[in-house]
Protein backbone atom coordinates (compact mmCIF):
# COMPACT_ATOMS: atom_id res chain seq x y z
CA UNK A 1 0.00 0.00 0.00
CA UNK A 2 1.69 3.40 -0.92
CA UNK A 3 0.71 6.39 0.66
CA UNK A 4 1.51 9.83 -0.01
CA UNK A 5 1.18 13.50 2.26
CA UNK A 6 1.29 16.73 0.92
CA UNK A 7 4.45 18.74 1.84
CA UNK A 8 4.87 22.64 2.39
CA UNK A 9 7.75 23.59 0.60
CA UNK A 10 8.59 26.17 2.21
CA UNK A 11 9.16 24.04 5.66
CA UNK A 12 7.90 20.95 5.63
CA UNK A 13 5.01 20.61 7.70
CA UNK A 14 1.87 19.07 6.39
CA UNK A 15 -0.71 20.70 3.64
CA UNK A 16 -4.27 20.75 4.24
CA UNK A 17 -6.47 21.61 1.53
CA UNK A 18 -8.63 25.22 2.75
CA UNK A 19 -12.30 25.26 1.56
CA UNK A 20 -11.93 29.27 2.38
CA UNK A 21 -9.64 29.96 -0.06
CA UNK A 22 -9.46 26.76 -1.83
CA UNK A 23 -5.54 26.65 -1.86
CA UNK A 24 -3.67 24.29 0.26
CA UNK A 25 -2.39 25.43 3.96
CA UNK A 26 0.54 25.26 5.88
CA UNK A 27 -0.81 25.28 9.73
CA UNK A 28 2.78 25.82 10.61
CA UNK A 29 3.92 28.74 8.51
CA UNK A 30 0.98 29.75 7.21
CA UNK A 31 1.74 29.54 3.19
CA UNK A 32 -0.50 29.13 0.91
CA UNK A 33 -0.40 27.12 -2.50
CA UNK A 34 -2.46 26.74 -5.43
CA UNK A 35 -2.77 23.52 -7.11
CA UNK A 36 -0.66 24.53 -9.98
CA UNK A 37 2.50 25.40 -7.08
CA UNK A 38 1.96 21.61 -5.59
CA UNK A 39 3.10 20.40 -9.45
CA UNK A 40 2.81 17.13 -10.59
CA UNK A 41 0.60 14.63 -8.62
CA UNK A 42 2.71 12.19 -6.97
CA UNK A 43 1.58 9.18 -8.45
CA UNK A 44 4.21 6.70 -8.99
CA UNK A 45 6.40 5.55 -5.97
CA UNK A 46 9.42 5.31 -8.38
CA UNK A 47 9.42 9.14 -9.05
CA UNK A 48 8.42 9.61 -5.31
CA UNK A 49 11.11 11.61 -3.59
CA UNK A 50 11.94 10.32 0.26
CA UNK A 51 10.43 9.86 2.78
CA UNK A 52 7.52 8.46 1.65
CA UNK A 53 9.30 5.94 -1.12
CA UNK A 54 11.59 4.98 1.62
CA UNK A 55 8.32 4.75 4.49
CA UNK A 56 6.37 2.37 1.53
CA UNK A 57 8.88 -0.04 1.11
CA UNK A 58 8.93 -0.74 5.37
CA UNK A 59 5.87 -2.56 4.12
CA UNK A 60 6.28 -5.68 2.22
CA UNK A 61 3.24 -5.30 0.25
CA UNK A 62 3.85 -1.84 -0.79
CA UNK A 63 5.62 -2.94 -4.30
CA UNK A 64 2.94 -4.62 -5.54
CA UNK A 65 0.57 -2.77 -7.28
CA UNK A 66 -2.14 -2.13 -5.42
CA UNK A 67 -5.57 -2.67 -7.35
CA UNK A 68 -9.45 -3.29 -6.70
CA UNK A 69 -9.39 -5.96 -3.90
CA UNK A 70 -12.72 -5.95 -1.92
CA UNK A 71 -12.50 -6.28 1.61
CA UNK A 72 -8.78 -5.90 2.17
CA UNK A 73 -8.19 -4.34 5.59
CA UNK A 74 -4.02 -3.07 5.03
CA UNK A 75 -1.46 -1.71 7.22
CA UNK A 76 0.47 0.94 5.61
CA UNK A 77 3.31 3.15 7.21
CA UNK A 78 2.59 6.61 8.34
CA UNK A 79 5.18 8.80 5.69
CA UNK A 80 5.17 11.55 8.95
CA UNK A 81 5.95 9.06 11.71
CA UNK A 82 6.50 6.48 10.42
CA UNK A 83 3.66 4.26 12.62
CA UNK A 84 2.01 1.41 10.99
CA UNK A 85 -1.14 2.34 10.60
CA UNK A 86 -4.37 -0.04 10.15
CA UNK A 87 -6.79 0.87 6.93
CA UNK A 88 -9.87 -0.04 5.99
CA UNK A 89 -11.01 -1.49 2.69
CA UNK A 90 -12.64 1.22 1.69
CA UNK A 91 -10.21 3.76 3.10
CA UNK A 92 -8.78 6.26 0.84
CA UNK A 93 -7.48 9.03 2.57
CA UNK A 94 -7.38 9.55 6.68
CA UNK A 95 -5.27 10.88 9.10
CA UNK A 96 -2.37 8.91 11.02
CA UNK A 97 -3.97 7.76 14.75
CA UNK A 98 -0.74 8.53 16.01
CA UNK A 99 0.67 12.18 14.65
CA UNK A 100 -2.63 13.48 13.35
CA UNK A 101 -1.24 14.25 9.95
CA UNK A 102 -3.30 13.38 6.55
CA UNK A 103 -2.47 10.49 4.97
CA UNK A 104 -3.87 9.88 1.19
CA UNK A 105 -3.49 6.01 0.27
CA UNK A 106 -2.23 6.40 -3.11
CA UNK A 107 -2.81 3.18 -4.63
CA UNK A 108 -6.46 2.74 -3.97
CA UNK A 109 -6.89 6.40 -6.20
CA UNK A 110 -4.54 5.74 -8.97
CA UNK A 111 -4.83 3.50 -12.21
CA UNK A 112 -7.76 2.54 -12.66
CA UNK A 113 -9.45 3.38 -9.37
CA UNK A 114 -8.53 6.77 -10.41
CA UNK A 115 -11.29 9.20 -10.16
CA UNK A 116 -12.00 11.77 -12.73
CA UNK A 117 -13.70 14.60 -10.99
CA UNK A 118 -13.53 16.06 -7.42
CA UNK A 119 -16.05 18.49 -6.18
CA UNK A 120 -13.78 19.97 -3.41
CA UNK A 121 -14.84 20.99 0.35
CA UNK A 122 -16.57 24.43 0.11
CA UNK A 123 -17.85 24.63 3.80
CA UNK A 124 -15.43 24.54 6.37
CA UNK A 125 -15.98 22.14 9.63
CA UNK A 126 -17.18 25.83 11.47
CA UNK A 127 -19.77 26.42 9.04
CA UNK A 128 -21.00 22.94 9.01
CA UNK A 129 -21.04 22.95 12.96
CA UNK A 130 -22.95 25.88 12.51
CA UNK A 131 -25.27 24.16 9.96
CA UNK A 132 -26.05 21.78 12.50
CA UNK A 133 -26.86 23.74 15.35
CA UNK A 134 -29.63 25.69 13.27
CA UNK A 135 -30.98 22.08 12.47
CA UNK A 136 -30.85 20.89 15.48
CA UNK A 137 -33.10 24.13 16.26
CA UNK A 138 -35.88 22.74 14.10
CA UNK A 139 -36.34 19.43 14.85
CA UNK A 140 -39.13 17.93 16.32
CA UNK A 141 -37.94 14.76 17.42
CA UNK A 142 -35.53 16.31 19.91
CA UNK A 143 -36.67 15.82 23.23
CA UNK A 144 -35.84 18.77 25.91
CA UNK A 145 -32.15 17.83 27.41
CA UNK A 146 -30.93 16.47 23.91
CA UNK A 147 -28.20 19.57 23.43
CA UNK A 148 -27.22 18.70 27.33
CA UNK A 149 -27.86 14.76 26.97
CA UNK A 150 -26.69 13.94 23.62
CA UNK A 151 -22.83 13.11 23.24
CA UNK A 152 -21.69 14.84 19.85
CA UNK A 153 -19.05 13.26 18.28
CA UNK A 154 -16.52 15.42 16.23
CA UNK A 155 -17.63 16.20 12.82
CA UNK A 156 -15.65 14.53 10.17
CA UNK A 157 -15.22 15.95 6.50
CA UNK A 158 -15.44 13.31 4.15
CA UNK A 159 -15.53 12.75 0.23
CA UNK A 160 -17.96 10.03 -0.40
CA UNK A 161 -17.28 8.19 -3.85
CA UNK A 162 -20.05 8.35 -6.80
CA UNK A 163 -20.64 7.48 -10.40
CA UNK A 164 -22.56 10.02 -12.32
CA UNK A 165 -24.07 9.26 -15.21
CA UNK A 166 -24.90 11.62 -18.40
CA UNK A 167 -27.00 10.34 -21.28
CA UNK A 168 -29.08 10.86 -24.49
CA UNK A 169 -31.86 8.61 -24.59
CA UNK A 170 -34.94 7.93 -27.72
CA UNK A 171 -37.94 7.09 -26.28
CA UNK A 172 -41.44 6.68 -27.06
CA UNK A 173 -44.43 6.27 -24.83
CA UNK A 174 -48.15 5.26 -26.30
CA UNK A 175 -51.21 5.15 -24.12
CA UNK A 176 -54.93 6.02 -24.17
CA UNK A 177 -56.20 9.62 -23.08
CA UNK A 178 -59.56 10.82 -22.65
CA UNK A 179 -60.90 14.72 -22.70
CA UNK A 180 -64.01 14.61 -20.62
CA UNK A 181 -66.76 17.76 -20.92
CA UNK A 182 -70.05 17.84 -19.19
CA UNK A 183 -72.51 20.28 -19.44
CA UNK A 184 -76.36 21.16 -18.12
CA UNK A 185 -78.83 22.00 -20.85
CA UNK A 186 -82.60 22.35 -18.86
CA UNK A 187 -82.99 19.15 -17.08
CA UNK A 188 -80.75 17.03 -18.61
CA UNK A 189 -76.86 16.14 -17.95
CA UNK A 190 -74.99 15.74 -21.26
CA UNK A 191 -71.50 14.07 -20.69
CA UNK A 192 -69.27 13.98 -24.06
CA UNK A 193 -66.10 11.63 -24.26
CA UNK A 194 -63.44 12.09 -26.20
CA UNK A 195 -60.88 9.73 -26.70
CA UNK A 196 -57.57 9.82 -27.61
CA UNK A 197 -54.48 7.21 -28.53
CA UNK A 198 -51.48 9.29 -28.05
CA UNK A 199 -48.09 8.66 -28.79
CA UNK A 200 -45.29 10.50 -27.80
CA UNK A 201 -41.89 10.38 -29.19
CA UNK A 202 -38.59 12.33 -28.53
CA UNK A 203 -34.87 12.51 -27.68
CA UNK A 204 -34.33 13.15 -24.09
CA UNK A 205 -30.55 14.67 -22.45
CA UNK A 206 -30.25 13.51 -19.38
CA UNK A 207 -27.95 14.79 -16.53
CA UNK A 208 -25.60 14.07 -13.42
CA UNK A 209 -27.52 10.59 -12.74
CA UNK A 210 -25.71 10.19 -9.36
CA UNK A 211 -25.11 6.49 -7.78
CA UNK A 212 -23.24 6.01 -4.61
CA UNK A 213 -20.54 3.72 -5.73
CA UNK A 214 -20.31 1.96 -1.97
CA UNK A 215 -21.97 -1.10 -2.40
CA UNK A 216 -23.91 -1.28 1.01
CA UNK A 217 -27.04 -3.17 0.83
CA UNK A 218 -29.66 -0.64 2.42
CA UNK A 219 -29.40 1.91 0.49
CA UNK A 220 -32.31 4.07 0.39
CA UNK A 221 -33.04 6.73 -2.02
CA UNK A 222 -35.20 9.29 -0.35
CA UNK A 223 -33.13 11.15 1.26
CA UNK A 224 -30.19 13.11 1.03
CA UNK A 225 -28.02 16.19 0.70
CA UNK A 226 -28.44 16.35 -3.29
CA UNK A 227 -27.86 18.05 -5.52
CA UNK A 228 -24.36 18.96 -5.85
CA UNK A 229 -22.71 21.65 -8.82
CA UNK A 230 -20.48 19.83 -10.96
CA UNK A 231 -19.31 22.12 -12.86
CA UNK A 232 -17.96 23.55 -9.67
CA UNK A 233 -15.86 19.97 -10.53
CA UNK A 234 -12.76 19.94 -10.64
CA UNK A 235 -10.15 17.44 -12.50
CA UNK A 236 -9.35 14.68 -9.65
CA UNK A 237 -6.50 15.38 -7.70
CA UNK A 238 -5.22 13.73 -4.50
CA UNK A 239 -4.28 16.87 -2.61
CA UNK A 240 -7.87 18.23 -2.15
CA UNK A 241 -8.26 14.97 -0.12
CA UNK A 242 -5.71 15.80 2.17
CA UNK A 243 -7.12 17.26 5.14
CA UNK A 244 -10.27 14.99 5.18
CA UNK A 245 -11.12 11.68 5.19
CA UNK A 246 -12.10 9.81 1.95
CA UNK A 247 -13.77 6.39 0.80
CA UNK A 248 -13.02 4.94 -2.47
CA UNK A 249 -15.05 3.28 -4.76
CA UNK A 250 -15.97 -0.70 -4.45
CA UNK A 251 -17.88 -0.95 -7.34
CA UNK A 252 -17.28 -1.15 -11.19
CA UNK A 253 -19.72 0.43 -13.19
CA UNK A 254 -21.49 -3.41 -14.20
CA UNK A 255 -22.90 -3.57 -10.68
CA UNK A 256 -24.80 0.02 -11.51
CA UNK A 257 -25.80 -0.21 -14.73
CA UNK A 258 -29.18 -2.53 -14.53
CA UNK A 259 -30.52 -0.20 -11.72
CA UNK A 260 -29.30 3.26 -13.63
CA UNK A 261 -30.79 1.79 -16.86
CA UNK A 262 -34.01 1.41 -14.82
CA UNK A 263 -33.43 4.99 -13.52
CA UNK A 264 -33.20 6.42 -17.02
CA UNK A 265 -36.05 4.18 -18.57
CA UNK A 266 -38.09 6.09 -15.71
CA UNK A 267 -36.86 9.92 -16.39
CA UNK A 268 -37.64 9.03 -20.05
CA UNK A 269 -40.85 8.12 -19.51
CA UNK A 270 -41.44 10.80 -17.07
CA UNK A 271 -40.36 13.68 -19.60
CA UNK A 272 -42.34 12.02 -22.20
CA UNK A 273 -45.56 12.08 -20.08
CA UNK A 274 -44.71 15.53 -19.31
CA UNK A 275 -45.92 16.90 -22.29
CA UNK A 276 -48.86 15.11 -22.53
CA UNK A 277 -51.34 18.32 -21.91
CA UNK A 278 -55.32 18.87 -22.45
CA UNK A 279 -56.47 15.14 -21.75
CA UNK A 280 -58.86 14.33 -18.43
CA UNK A 281 -56.95 11.38 -17.89
CA UNK A 282 -54.31 9.74 -19.56
CA UNK A 283 -52.98 6.26 -19.23
CA UNK A 284 -49.30 4.81 -20.50
CA UNK A 285 -50.01 1.41 -22.23
CA UNK A 286 -46.74 1.24 -23.41
CA UNK A 287 -43.45 2.77 -23.15
CA UNK A 288 -39.47 2.04 -24.10
CA UNK A 289 -36.36 3.75 -24.49
CA UNK A 290 -32.83 3.39 -26.20
CA UNK A 291 -29.40 4.48 -24.61
CA UNK A 292 -27.55 6.28 -27.28
CA UNK A 293 -24.88 8.27 -25.57
CA UNK A 294 -23.91 6.93 -21.80
CA UNK A 295 -20.51 8.75 -20.45
CA UNK A 296 -19.85 8.04 -16.86
CA UNK A 297 -18.03 9.31 -14.58
CA UNK A 298 -16.17 8.72 -11.11
CA UNK A 299 -16.50 11.30 -8.47
CA UNK A 300 -15.67 11.84 -5.24
CA UNK A 301 -18.19 14.71 -3.53
CA UNK A 302 -17.88 16.89 -0.09
CA UNK A 303 -19.89 16.06 3.26
CA UNK A 304 -19.38 16.90 6.53
CA UNK A 305 -20.57 14.19 8.55
CA UNK A 306 -21.43 13.82 12.51
CA UNK A 307 -23.10 10.71 14.46
CA UNK A 308 -24.43 11.42 17.56
CA UNK A 309 -25.57 9.23 20.56
CA UNK A 310 -28.93 9.80 22.32
CA UNK A 311 -31.11 7.75 24.97
CA UNK A 312 -28.40 4.87 23.47
CA UNK A 313 -29.21 4.95 20.07
CA UNK A 314 -26.82 6.43 17.33
CA UNK A 315 -27.93 9.02 15.13
CA UNK A 316 -26.41 10.88 11.93
CA UNK A 317 -26.81 13.99 10.43
CA UNK A 318 -24.55 15.39 7.41
CA UNK A 319 -24.39 18.43 5.67
CA UNK A 320 -24.10 19.49 1.66
CA UNK A 321 -19.93 20.03 1.52
CA UNK A 322 -20.36 22.41 -1.60
CA UNK A 323 -23.64 23.81 -0.85
CA UNK A 324 -24.85 23.61 2.75
CA UNK A 325 -27.50 21.85 2.58
CA UNK A 326 -28.50 20.03 5.20
CA UNK A 327 -29.88 16.07 6.02
CA UNK A 328 -30.01 13.96 9.16
CA UNK A 329 -32.46 11.61 10.42
CA UNK A 330 -32.74 8.65 12.73
CA UNK A 331 -31.08 5.33 11.36
CA UNK A 332 -29.50 2.75 13.39
CA UNK A 333 -27.38 1.37 11.30
CA UNK A 334 -24.13 2.37 10.61
CA UNK A 335 -24.60 1.07 7.15
CA UNK A 336 -27.17 3.56 6.55
CA UNK A 337 -24.95 6.48 6.92
CA UNK A 338 -24.57 5.96 3.10
CA UNK A 339 -28.07 6.56 2.69
CA UNK A 340 -27.97 10.18 3.65
CA UNK A 341 -26.02 10.61 0.03
CA UNK A 342 -27.41 7.95 -1.68
CA UNK A 343 -30.09 9.94 -3.34
CA UNK A 344 -30.73 9.66 -6.83
CA UNK A 345 -30.99 13.21 -8.64
CA UNK A 346 -31.08 13.97 -12.28
CA UNK A 347 -31.92 16.88 -14.40
CA UNK A 348 -33.26 16.54 -17.57
CA UNK A 349 -32.96 18.79 -20.38
CA UNK A 350 -35.27 19.62 -23.75
CA UNK A 351 -37.41 16.83 -24.92
CA UNK A 352 -37.16 16.89 -28.94
CA UNK A 353 -38.99 15.88 -31.22
CA UNK A 354 -42.33 15.03 -30.58
CA UNK A 355 -44.77 13.24 -32.57
CA UNK A 356 -48.41 13.50 -30.73
CA UNK A 357 -52.16 13.65 -30.42
CA UNK A 358 -54.19 10.97 -33.05
CA UNK A 359 -57.83 11.87 -32.31
CA UNK A 360 -59.40 8.28 -33.24
ZN1 LIG B 1 5.05 25.56 5.92
ZN1 LIG C 1 1.93 9.43 11.81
Amino acid sequence: MSVVSFKCKNCGGELLFDPDSQKFHCEYCDSYFTREELGEEPESKTEDPAPRAEAASKTGAAQREDEFSEGEVVEYTCPSCGAQVIAEASTAATWCYYCHNPVVLSSRLSNKLKPNKVIPFVLDKEQAEKAFEQWKKKKWFLKPGFSREARLEKMSGVYYPYWRINCRTQGHISGNAEKIRTWRSGDTEYTETERYQVVRRGQVELRDITFTAINREDIDLTQGVYPFDYSKAQEFSMAYLSGFLAERRMTETKDVRPRAQEKIRGYTREKLEDTVKGYTHFTVRDSGCQMEEEKWEYVLLPAWVMTYQYNGETYYYAVNGQTGKTCGRLPLSKARLAALFAGVTAVAFGVFSLIGGLLL
